[in-house]
């Protein structure tokens, strides 16, 4: 069987739409997705660049975010033809492995908990294709890269991309 890796956060886990609720919430703001095109949260705000980090290392604060359209059923239909993994890289936030666990058995119970990979480096993965919004996993991945379209890579070329979980179904299924 050939194998899928998949990245966790704005690929199946809604990453974005929470960090901008905590810190709208905490700073009286009203930034919206559309804000973030082509940049990160970080970068629009340098100026609370440390506490806009210090959000992610709360050990909750992965815990509860919501599952990106369609995943559950595209990742189902997936794993009935592909070996599938779920590739993320917690390293840069230790504190939230235990967050990370617990949202996957919750939200992804049909897969092998054997096959939740949290790392560091990605350049490790050895699969067929890794699915990510983050494109600097692709440099030294020597599968086939598949960019998933988030607010900071909009204006990324030369990668395949897939826009949804629906293309992710067309790109492998058809
Ligand atoms: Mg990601």
């Amino acid at each position: 069987m050939r194998r899928i890796a998949i990245d966790m956060d704005e690929v199946i886990a809604d990453f974005n739409l929470k960090h901008l609720q905590v810190f709208n919430r905490d700073y009286n703001e009203n930034l919206t997705l559309n804000d973030l095109m082509g940049t990160h949260l970080r970068d629009l705000r340098p100026q609370l660049k440390n506490e806009i980090i210090a959000y992610l290392n709360d050990p909750t604060f992965f815990r509860d975010l919501d599952v990106m359209k369609d995943s559950q059923e595209v990742i189902q239909e997936l794993s009935e033809q592909f070996e599938v993994f779920i590739t993320t890289a917690a390293m840069y936030f230790p504190t939230s492995f235990t967050a990370k666990y617990e949202w996957l058995k919750e939200h992804f119970s049909f897969l092998d908990e054997m096959n939740f990979v949290f790392c560091g480096n990605k350049s490790i993965i050895n699969a067929d294709y890794l699915i990510d919004d983050n494109e600097e996993h692709f440099q030294r991945f020597k599968g086939q890269g598949i960019l998933f379209t988030a607010p900071h890579n909009i204006h990324e070329t030369g990668y395949v991309r897939v826009n949804n979980w629906l293309e992710v179904r067309d790109y492998f299924l058809k």
